[in-house]
C-alpha cells in the first residue's frame, strides 16, 4: 500500500513535470524592458490598454512582449511592422488577459497580408474579400490577417467589429479540439448547457431579423461566439444593456477586468 502510494506520488510528479514542460519549455520571457516606441503604439491605438490601472498596464505590456517573442510573424508580400505585431498581439491578449497562463497552443505563426485576400491568398483582385482566417489542415498553426482589417479593428474600437480579435476567439474555441462556440477551457462545465441554449435562441432571433448582433453570427455557433465576443469587447456597456443573459455568460467565460467599462475611444481624426 505504502509502495503504491509512493509510486502514485512519483507518477503524479512526473505528470505535473510533463505538464510544466509542455507549457513552459521553449516559452521565452522578454529580457529587455518594454520599449518606449511600443508603449507609444499602445497609447495611440489601444483604448483597452489606456483604461487599465497602472499595474495592469505593466502586466499587459509584459504579455504583449511575450506574445511577440513566442509566435512567428511573416509578411506576405509585405514587411511586418512593429505596429502590425503590437496590434496582432493585442487582439490575442485582450480576450484572455485575465488568464496569465494562457497559451495559444494551436498557433505557430501569424501571416500579415497588406490587404484583404482571396481563397488563393491573392490581394487586390475582385474576390479578395477575406479579412482574416484560421483553420485546420493546411491552415493548422496559422492565422492570416489583412493589415487593412487589423488596423480598422482598432481605429474604431466601438463599432462591434475587430477581425483579428475574432480570429483569436476561434483559436480560443479550438483549444479544446472542437470549433463549436463552446470554449471548454474557459467555460465551467455547469454553464455549457445554458450557453448552448442562449446561443441557439439568439441565432434564431438574428435569423428572424430581431437582433442588433451582426448577421454573420447566425452562420453557426462558432461564428456566433466570435462575432458576439467582438461586440462584448468593443461595446461592453451596450452589450450588457441589450443582451444581459448573454453578457452574464460572456463575463463567466472571459472574466474581464472592470476597466473595460471605463474605456474612451482613441479614434483617429
Ligand atoms: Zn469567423
Amino acid at each position: 500500500m505504502f509502495d503504491f502510494f509512493i509510486l502514485m506520488i512519483v507518477g503524479l510528479s512526473f505528470s505535473g513535470l510533463a505538464f510544466f514542460l509542455k507549457t513552459n519549455l521553449g516559452w521565452k520571457k522578454p529580457r529587455k524592458p518594454f520599449s518606449a516606441s511600443h508603449r507609444q503604439i499602445l497609447e495611440e491605438n489601444i483604448s483597452f490598454y489606456n483604461a487599465l490601472e497602472p499595474s495592469d498596464k505593466t502586466q499587459f505590456e509584459k504579455r504583449i512582449a511575450e506574445f511577440m517573442l513566442n509566435y512567428k510573424f511573416v509578411g506576405s508580400d509585405t514587411q511586418v511592422t512593429d505596429k502590425d505585431k503590437i496590434l496582432v498581439a493585442c487582439s490575442a491578449i485582450i480576450p484572455i488577459f485575465s488568464f496569465p497562463d494562457w497559451r495559444y497552443n494551436r498557433l505557430k505563426q501569424i501571416i500579415v497580408f497588406p490587404d484583404n485576400f482571396n481563397r488563393q491568398f491573392q490581394v487586390g483582385l475582385e474576390d479578395s474579400n477575406i479579412r482574416g482566417l484560421v483553420g485546420f489542415g493546411y491552415m493548422e498553426g496559422k492565422l492570416c490577417v489583412s493589415r487593412t482589417a487589423l488596423y480598422s479593428g482598432f481605429e474604431t474600437f466601438d463599432d462591434k467589429r475587430n477581425t483579428c480579435l475574432h480570429e483569436f476567439i476561434h483559436l480560443i474555441d479550438m483549444e479544446d479540439g472542437e470549433v463549436d462556440g463552446v470554449p471548454e477551457k474557459l467555460l465551467q462545465h455547469k454553464y455549457t448547457i445554458p450557453w448552448i441554449f442562449i446561443m441557439n435562441k439568439e441565432i434564431m432571433r438574428i435569423k428572424a431579423g430581431y437582433s442588433d448582433i451582426n448577421d454573420y453570427a447566425g452562420t453557426n455557433k462558432a461564428e456566433f461566439f466570435a462575432v458576439v465576443s467582438e461586440y462584448f469587447f468593443e461595446r461592453p456597456e451596450d452589450f450588457k444593456y441589450e443582451h444581459p443573459r448573454l453578457f452574464n455568460v460572456m463575463n463567466e467565460i472571459f472574466k474581464p477586468k472592470s476597466s473595460i467599462f471605463r474605456r474612451k475611444s482613441v479614434e483617429k481624426s
